[in-house]
């Protein structure tokens, strides 16, 4: 519970945790700008240098690999524009890989790219539980010899929750010599992380996923990897991202990542049995409603993502917040014409369908109560919406 409410939206944010808040509160009497020569100025370097330190220690990452980004789009923008361009320098082929149920801050850079820059993209196909199968990466890569500037699989979905074999991948990559990136943003804190053993040319993290401040995050690389800047300016982050870097959202950050690091294992155990007690009550409560997303280790610990066939998914979130439950669609709304998700549609799931689903996304507020409380609320929320929908329809 947060308050009187059952937040059940940890996916899209997850509130700030107290040893976040002193962490980011001591940094922000620091004065000086971190890339300032004089006394003020080195002590603010030194805490974005000790968060870089913290960071790569509990991720298995070299200090040296983490480059602080305003957030997980901006270090999603940073890989994919980066090592595309830094590829078509090399004169490798302007080909990219991408797997067809990335997130927005992958997808559209990726799109971008094919419109104004040339690219060739081949989208990545995903099974009815949105899964990547790696042979179908490393047939693609073969037949076009290894000339790719880079392949993007995030390594947990958004909004289905499914975990991809990021590890089988990115030695697929690194065999054929073909840059990896993943957006790792909802797999920390929910499954282990270790940089150097999965040997990636980038992973995408986000501070406010996990705790910390809104407004940072950071693009973990492979030093050896070129990337061209998305950002220029005054050449900080060894002139991979300008901007003044901000210390104490970068020490609310490595707060944030050492709790959610050092808890994991624990964290991911309660959210399992959180997670399958949900999925029980909601197939118990509305006996037509259907699981989307991958079973077991193959989904995220937190994740609970559910088609409600019959129902608008915007009208059922608006009723379940109504009875004090906070939860998302995960798919996008354009000029307020709600679309049906791209993740779904890419698991093959109907247009009609893909619109009548709920994702509840637990974490570290979630415990029974809020188990229980929308277990209860959701039959008369299905039916008052079904309702709707009806009446719509007639
Ligand atoms: N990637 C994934 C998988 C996400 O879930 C999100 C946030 O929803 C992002 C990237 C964007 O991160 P940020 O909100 O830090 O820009």
């Amino acid at each position: 519970m947060l308050g009187d409410r059952v937040y059940a939206d940890h996916a899209a944010t997850s509130p700030m945790l107290p040893e976040v808040r002193e962490a980011w509160l001591r940094a922000s009497s620091t004065a000086g700008n971190p890339s300032s020569l004089h006394t003020s100025g080195r002590a603010a370097r030194r805490v974005v240098e000790e968060a870089r330190e913290s960071i790569a220690a509990d991720l298995n990452a070299r200090p040296s690999s983490v480059v602080f980004t305003s957030g997980g789009t901006e270090a999603d923008n940073l890989a994919v524009k980066g090592l595309f361009w830094a590829a078509r320098d090399r004169g490798v082929a302007p080909r990219i890989l991408a797997s067809s149920i990335e997130h927005h801050a992958v997808l559209d850079p990726v799109e971008w790219l094919e419109k104004h820059e040339g690219a060739d993209v081949s989208w990545v196909p995903v099974d009815r539980a949105g899964l990547v199968h790696p042979e179908w990466i490393a047939e693609t890569i073969g037949q076009a010899a290894g000339d790719v500037a880079l392949t993007t699989v995030m390594w947990a979905n958004n909004e289905i929750g499914t975990v991809e074999p990021v590890h089988e991948i990115a030695r697929i990559c690194r065999e054929a010599r073909v840059p990896f990136h993943t957006d790792a943003v909802q797999v920390l804190g929910q499954v282990p992380i270790d940089i150097t053993s999965l040997g990636a040319a980038a992973v995408t993290i986000s501070s406010h996923k996990v705790g910390g401040p809104v407004g940072i995050g950071a693009l973990i690389i492979d030093i050896a990897q070129q990337f061209t800047p998305v950002i220029h300016g005054g050449g900080q982050e060894r002139e991979i991202r300008s901007g003044t870097l901000d210390c104490a959202a970068a020490a609310g950050f490595a707060a944030a990542v050492r709790t959610a690091v050092a808890a994991q294992a624990e964290h991911a155990a309660r959210m399992r049995s959180l997670q399958a007690a949900l999925i029980t009550g909601i197939l118990g409560a509305v006996p037509d409603a259907i699981l989307n997303g991958g079973h077991d280790e193959f989904r995220l610990p937190g994740n609970v993502h559910f088609t409600f066939p019959g129902c608008e998914g915007d009208a059922l979130l608006m009723l379940l917040d109504a009875a004090g439950i906070d939860c998302s669609t995960g798919s996008a709304c354009t000029a307020g014409i709600p679309e049906p998700s791209h993740v779904l549609l890419a698991t093959g799931v109907a247009d009609s369908l893909a619109r009548s689903s709920l994702r509840f996304s637990l974490g570290r507020t979630s415990g029974d109560d809020d188990v229980a409380r929308i277990v209860a609320a959701l039959p008369a929320a299905v039916d008052r919406a079904k309702r709707a929908g009806g009446r719509m329809g007639s």
